[in-house]
């Protein structure tokens, strides 16, 4: 148990647009288990991403769960207002030498994946830069942070483990995470970092998320043991854009709640149509 001494879930948006039903389908699903399990419900606001985040979605999305009656514990907290935490988290991973920069830009990694073949993951193109290369690229050149999965490997062994809802290990390899980025280019942090950070100061114990977030789920349980905090369990729900017609994927900013508002379907309607949607 945390120092909270209490489950809490939260519900994490990022206002890159408007609430659409994929979303109110997760925030429900969050908002049903805080209840079967006398848990509590936090918002938290994910706009670290200044240049695709606005403000109207964030008002909007509010609204939109305020108007759903999902009630929430707390505050919500944004992460926009974080970033200090954020930095203390990315220097901590610095320090402990499982990061490194990386001064490729998309074309190069792209131009390099091709040469290599069909390699998913960042080729690890500046993983073997000299110290020497590293000073003088950093007077001339953006840089991103990377993990450094040859130092985590090292260091926590190859074979780890996240726990689902009902404490069972789901096993991955630290090498197959890839040398993702933990600090960006232009905004400084990325989602990981500031996922699990957040998770671990608002005690989170259970991490209810779609499936589409669960292959990063392997990082996420990395940084954990590397910043020294504990592990929420994870609950992956199915998603309801993939179960439904190529239509309703397509469109999504048709089926934005906002939109649905406007046509005047009420809450009861929202909900039923969201139970018909429900993925198997
Ligand atoms: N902000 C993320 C999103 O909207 C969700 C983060 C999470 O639940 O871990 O996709």
């Amino acid at each position: 148990m945390t120092k909270h001494n209490v489950l809490r879930t939260r519900f994490a948006p990022s206002p890159t647009g408007l609430l659409h039903l994929g979303n109110v389908y997760s925030a429900l699903q969050c908002e049903a288990w805080a209840k079967e399990n006398r848990a509590e419900l936090l918002l938290r606001i994910e706009d670290i991403d200044y240049m695709r985040c606005k403000a109207e979605f964030t008002q909007q999305i509010m609204d939109d769960l305020t108007w759903l009656g999902i009630a929430f514990d707390e505050e919500p907290s944004f992460q926009s207002s974080r970033l200090a935490l954020y930095k203390n988290a990315l220097d901590t991973l610095i320090d402990k030498g499982v990061l490194y920069p990386c001064f490729c830009t998309r074309k190069d990694i792209q131009e390099t994946t091709i040469r290599h073949g069909s390699l998913d993951n960042y080729p690890k193109t500046c993983l073997t830069l000299s110290s020497e290369d590293i000073r003088i690229l950093k007077q001339s050149k953006p840089f991103s942070w990377r993990l450094n999965t040859h130092a985590v490997q090292s260091m926590l062994g190859d074979s780890q483990y996240w726990l689902n809802g009902c404490q069972e290990k789901v096993l991955f390899q630290v090498s197959e995470i890839g040398d993702v980025i933990i600090g960006r280019k232009d905004i400084q942090y990325s989602y990981h970092l500031a996922v699990v950070v957040d998770d671990a100061a608002q005690g989170i114990t259970h991490v209810i998320r779609g499936e589409d977030l669960k292959s990063s789920t392997p990082a996420h349980r990395i940084l954990q043991q590397l910043l020294g905090y504990d592990s929420p369990l994870y609950i992956h729900h199915g998603l309801l854009m993939q179960t439904t017609d190529e239509k309703l994927s397509k469109s999504k900013q048709a089926f934005a709640l906002k939109a649905l508002r406007e046509q005047g379907l009420t809450l009861i309607e929202v909900r039923n149509r969201l139970k018909n949607l429900t993925p198997p």
